[in-house]
């Protein structure tokens, strides 16, 4: 008899999966159209019939108001699924391609062939959404798929598990549960693609286990991404908008507005009105203070707000037998205040004046490129050179975060907030391969070309290719 250890036995269960997966990959089952529309419609009738069940997880997870899980994981993982099946006869068709001269007669097109069976590792902060949205464009390019929830939700990962195979076909699409060994077990296994969302840090391991089986990788990361309000702005919107999804999620977003550069003239204004809406929209709690997912993270957050070198002008509160910390305004804080170090992803809101929109241009170019970029300003030239300025994932003018719930943008971010990108078409895309097909007939089949040349032959070539 052969004993197995614990780790063992997990790695030879993977592989199983794995080659299970692969076996039903390979019987053709997910290519069809009908099979893709079907997944797609069974994901979008798991999120409207267990609404109810999604938000009581979120809200054991992440204590999350039933209001903020309609919409950050039902409504963006409905409309992601719905945009898909509504455009992918579309998507799926083959593009054709003209020819060369020297290639004709003949014809030639991209066709988009599946991957085969493609990991997604969620992080715990959507963890619905960004569990389901990868795999809609896994699904609609026809890959199998297996899920790795974030261990971190562990409500709402318990809950995919138990859900997906009643909605999705369960020997195409599987839920594994567990930790950063799990994960980092699967990928060991090699994939035909990983899509991980998570932190920067980290992304780079996931690229490192990925690389031994050349396994390809999307990564949706985070960063700090900043908010740039010019003088002329709509100060009343500008302090509304950055305030409402500040709050949302308590801050641990991963489009979230990280801090504000704010133009002089207006930077006291400004913080008088993100105050005072942050206020307004925690008034009808009982509690002001919002919840942080879990103790280390509440840590950081609380030592964030103790080290800063900067003015806390609104907030700084915070409880750790209930996780829950009130949402912070700092002024003043220097480049080097820690709260300016990494993503803050938390309830803190750092405010810093600059004395022009050079000033903040340079500012933001000088660390890494964010996810997001935020610019405010009644200006529409104004608003179009800072984001050419500025490069970032994506970019929003005059409003926070929404580019994520355009299913017709793609989302992801570059450099140190991510590699590749999805949504809609462009996830279709991400998890298909391009593949380039020619097609020519046996005749005409012109002697030149092959050897031995003659001098004609070579100048007939030379001509055509
Ligand atoms: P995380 O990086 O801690 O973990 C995400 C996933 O990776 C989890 O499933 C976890 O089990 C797994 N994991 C953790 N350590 C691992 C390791 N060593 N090896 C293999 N797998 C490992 O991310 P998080 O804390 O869940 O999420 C917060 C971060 O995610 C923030 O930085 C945020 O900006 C970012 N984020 C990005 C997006 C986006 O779309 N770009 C969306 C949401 C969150």
């Amino acid at each position: 008899m052969v004993i197995h250890s614990p780790e063992q036995a997990a790695r030879s269960d993977s592989g199983q999966l794995l080659a299970d997966l692969r076996r039903v990959f390979a019987s053709g089952r997910t290519r069809p159209l009908r099979w893709r529309l079907d997944q797609l419609r069974g994901i979008e009738r798991l999120v409207e019939e267990r609404e109810s069940e999604i938000a009581a997880a979120l809200a054991a997870d992440l204590g999350r108001s039933a209001v903020e899980a309609w919409l950050g994981d039902v409504a963006s993982t409905k409309a992601e699924a719905a945009f898909a099946r509504k455009h992918l006869k579309k998507w799926i068709r083959r593009r054709r391609a003209s020819l060369p001269v020297s290639q004709l007669p003949g014809r030639a097109w991209v066709q988009y062939d599946p991957l085969g069976v493609v990991l997604v590792i969620g992080p715990w902060n959507y963890p619905v959404y960004l569990s389901l949205a990868p795999l809609v464009a896994a699904v609609a390019a026809g890959n199998c798929a297996v899920i790795k929830p974030s261990e971190l939700a562990s409500a709402t990962s318990a809950l995919l598990a138990r859900l997906l195979p009643h909605y999705v076909d369960p020997d195409a699409v599987r839920v594994v549960e567990g930790d950063a060994a799990t994960t980092q077990d699967l990928l060991a296994q090699g994939f035909d693609h990983a899509l991980f969302t998570g932190g920067t840090e980290i992304g780079k391991k996931i690229m490192a286990a990925a690389a031994p089986t050349l396994t390809p990788v999307t990564l949706e990361l985070g960063g700090k991404s900043p908010v740039i309000v010019a003088a002329d702005a709509d100060i009343d919107v500008t302090a509304r908008r950055i305030a409402w999804v500040k709050l949302l999620n308590s801050g641990q977003t991963c489009i979230a507005p990280d801090y504000v550069l704010a133009d002089h003239a207006i930077a006291d204004q400004l913080v008088d009105k993100i105050v005072a809406n942050l206020r307004g929209f925690r008034s009808a709690e009982n509690d002001p203070s919002v919840r942080i997912v879990n103790q280390r993270q509440f840590d950081r957050l609380v030592a964030l707000i103790s080290a800063t070198d900067g003015k806390v002008v609104a907030g700084g509160g915070s409880d750790s037998s209930t996780l829950r910390i009130e949402p912070t305004v700092i002024v003043n804080s220097s480049p080097h205040d820690p709260v300016m170090a990494n993503e803050i992803f938390g309830p803190i809101l750092p405010v810093l004046s600059v004395e022009s929109l050079d000033q903040a241009v340079e500012f933001v170019n000088a660390r890494p490129k964010p996810l997001a970029l935020y610019v405010f300003t009644s200006s529409a030239q104004r608003g179009r050179d800072l984001v050419d300025r500025v490069p970032s994932g994506g970019a929003v003018i005059n409003q926070i975060a929404m580019h994520c719930l355009v299913p017709q943008l793609p989302f992801g971010g570059v450099g140190a907030s991510g590699m590749g990108a999805y949504h809609g078409r462009w996830g279709f895309e991400a998890l298909s391969h391009r593949r380039a097909v020619l097609s020519k007939p046996t005749k005409p089949d012109p002697r030149l070309v092959y050897p031995p040349y003659t001098d004609r032959a070579l100048k007939i070539m030379r001509r055509l290719f």
